[in-house]
């Protein structure tokens, strides 16, 4: 008889953590279409983002907590009554809240960040755990930079926050110093010692958060942190998808699984990625474009005799399409609807208006289309409906020896622009024209632009990162004309920085 596997939680931090790594700063209507892919891969707890932090961080988490149903929605919070009750404020309408506070306990944070001694660390998280569970019912307390902290302080701290109502104890490797070895000694200790259940937060500055991840779970841990693509601080968190496969390829060995829907992950991973503008390498872990791909010649023998030979997962299992001929431009909306249903996608009767009219568009340019495009034509334009001020409506670049000149023609509400500039390259001189247009210094911080799909007709994908002020916003544009997918790129990122200043 098989013995019955624990079941791990999952938080996902890819809008907390995620979002606060340099760079990736999301819109709130990014963040919310996220976090509705998360609730479809069945995390357990979505960390929807820092109350406190900001304005726009309160906004977006609210309006999280009234879109998912099916998953627990948590705020970060300092050990602070300002900050509990700006996250309980933000939590306000959230079916299953969770309160997630943390508190440093490490000799560096306490003496040069906090500047309190271990028992006022010791007063400050008892009376504010309290204080938490008056307002709200589930108390998730993390210890920051746990893995630096002396064990028997480490141990008093984790005992007073239980004894003042925390539910969960989170021991964070804030700085991804710990070793898998030192990770499972830790919370044996723990869970002999105090008992309580036990998440950890792994971080990846030596490429150890999946390792550590996992030897926290062989040693008794109930619930891990990770996020989609391992974004997050510095070199980030536990990547989610490495510890969900992790689990699920070898879940008889660790005596686990989780609950996460695996076919969601290379949807998500490709949704984030693109949202935050981080172009996946090719040897990426289970999502990279070469994880199921076999070059040498015994490889591929041995895959198409058997994928077992050289496969250790089923792409199936993590929803990686098939990228084999399926739409053409004399393709019918039902045959598109069914596609992209039968794809992930749930769409309104009139998002499907739109993007069966951009499928028809794409399949004049391009003979064949594939189930690739398909997702890079949705995952872009379902951005693109971002209160959108500015539409290209028409471009003229010539280029001769090094002078371009761009026109560019533009609508915003009711109104029609034109400019004319000229730059140093056709790209240039379109991004100066939008630049006169708009009457803004955007100031361009990256730009790249690489073919999604395959084929001499593939289509381009721009992303566009820009600066105004202190923010950067990426912006995404995609066409068969990389010109054409450079404006939009340009233009996605323009709209999303004016839609965030209003
Ligand atoms: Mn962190």
């Amino acid at each position: 008889m098989k013995e019955d596997k624990k079941i791990i939680k999952v938080l996902d931090t890819t809008l907390r953590d995620g979002e606060q790594s340099p760079g990736c700063t999301m819109h709130p209507t990014e963040k919310l279409e996220i976090a509705l892919k998360l609730e479809a891969m069945k995390v357990d707890i979505i960390e929807a983002g820092f109350p406190a932090s900001s304005n726009a961080d309160f906004l977006s988490v609210q309006k999280i907590t009234t879109a998912v149903k099916d998953c627990a929605v948590a705020a970060l919070s300092r050990t602070t009554v300002h900050d509990i009750d700006t996250a309980a404020a933000a939590l306000y309408l959230a079916k299953n809240p969770v309160l997630h506070m943390f508190i440093a306990t490490s000799p560096i944070h306490l003496k040069y960040k906090l500047k309190m001694t271990e028992d006022e660390v010791l007063e400050a998280i008892a009376y504010h755990a309290k204080y938490a569970k008056s307002k709200l019912p589930y108390l998730r307390y993390a210890i920051e930079d746990a893995t630096r902290t002396p064990v028997d302080f480490l141990i008093k701290a984790i005992s007073v926050a239980c004894e003042n109502g925390a539910d969960c104890i989170n021991i964070a490797d804030t700085v991804g110093y710990s070793t898998p070895a030192e990770m499972a000694q830790l919370v044996r200790k723990i869970k002999s010692e105090v008992g309580c259940p036990l998440s950890v937060h792994c971080h990846n500055d030596l490429g150890l958060a999946t390792a550590n991840t996992l030897a926290a779970i062989d040693s008794g841990a109930d619930e891990f942190d990770c996020s989609v693509i391992g974004l997050g601080e510095r070199a980030g968190n536990a990547c989610l998808e490495e510890v969900v496969m992790a689990l699920n390829t070898r879940g008889e060995y660790h005596k686990c699984k989780t609950g996460i829907e695996t076919k969601q992950i290379y949807s998500a991973a490709k949704l984030v990625s693109g949202i935050v503008g981080i172009k996946l390498p090719p040897n990426k872990t289970i999502v990279g474009s070469n994880a199921f791909a076999h070059e040498a010649g015994i490889h591929q023998h041995g895959v198409l005799a058997n994928r077992q030979t050289y496969e250790v997962m089923n792409p199936d299992d993590i929803g990686i399409p098939k990228n084999k001929l399926l739409l053409g431009k004399h393709s019918g909306k039902h045959a598109f609807v069914e596609l992209i249903s039968e794809m992930g996608y749930k769409l309104s009767d009139e998002e499907i208006q739109i993007y069966f009219e951009r499928f028809k568009e794409l399949a004049e340019k391009k003979k064949i289309v594939t189930r690739r495009d398909i997702d890079a034509l949705l995952i872009n334009t379902a951005r693109q409906a971002i209160a959108r001020k500015y539409t290209l409506v028409d471009y003229e670049i010539t280029s001769y020896k090094g002078q371009a000149t761009a026109e560019i023609t533009l609508s915003s509400g009711e109104h029609t622009h034109v400019e004319k500039m000229t730059g140093d390259g056709p790209v240039d001189a379109a991004f100066k024209a939008i630049n006169s247009l708009t009457g803004q210094n955007f100031i361009l911080n990256d730009y790249s632009i690489h073919s999604v799909t395959e084929g001499k007709d593939a289509l381009g994908e721009a992303t566009v990162k820009l600066l105004m002020g202190d923010k950067i916003m990426t912006g995404k544009g995609l066409s068969t004309d990389v010109l054409e997918a450079s404006i939009n790129a340009y233009l996605n990122a323009v709209n999303k920085l004016q839609d965030e200043e209003e």
